[in-house]
């Protein structure tokens, strides 16, 4: 059975986006925040955590594609679908995982080219392993284990995005 422990429960991930959501809003009251969602494996997250965000955000999103398999690639595919505003705005990114930190750190490093106003980035989960980036995120979901997990958006080679939990992948 691939689909193996729950790491993370529905209710556990509820309760902690609206608090990075609180957060989020008292560290930038005042202003309007453009939100860049990185797709697919953010999308849960990225609508959940918009939803707890109270001042004004505008969305944007970028697809972009590291992994194959249960193995990063170290290539990330997709920075030049970069589209969007962000010169002069105070810009979240927000993706589901932070790994290697190569993915945050060359998108980081393009956003920064168009001189945003401010630039913070939001996780859901971070793995606790030696980062290949020298990469942090401002708001982190939770640490966990290296290990790779399935649900709440994120997928192996496409499948169990749409479990509502995290949940331990269990390779056949
Ligand atoms: P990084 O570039 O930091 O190594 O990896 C970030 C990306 O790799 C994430 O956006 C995610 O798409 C993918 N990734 C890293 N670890 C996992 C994992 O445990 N499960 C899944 N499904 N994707 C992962
Ligand atoms: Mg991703």
């Amino acid at each position: 059975m691939p689909v193996g422990k729950t790491l993370i429960s529905a209710a556990q991930i509820h309760r902690r986006t609206r608090e990075l959501g609180q957060l989020i809003s008292n560290d930038h009251a005042g202003k309007e925040l453009v939100v860049l969602g990185l797709m697919n494996g953010s999308i849960f997250f990225l609508t959940d955590l918009l939803r707890s965000i109270t001042i004004p955000t505008r969305l944007e999103t970028c697809r972009l594609q590291s992994y194959q398999d249960t193995h990063t690639t170290g290539q990330i595919r997709g920075i030049e679908n970069l589209e969007g505003e962000f010169r002069g705005k105070h810009v979240l990114v927000v993706d589901d995982i932070l790994d290697t930190g190569l993915t945050l750190s060359k998108l980081t490093a393009a956003l920064r080219a168009q001189k945003p106003r401010s630039l913070r980035t939001a996780v859901l989960l971070s793995k606790q392993v030696a980062r290949k980036a020298r990469v942090t995120a401002h708001y982190i979901g939770f640490e966990i284990p290296n290990h790779f997990v399935i649900g709440y958006g994120l997928d192996y080679n496409g499948a169990y995005r749409s479990l509502p939990s995290i949940h331990l992948f269990n390779p056949a």
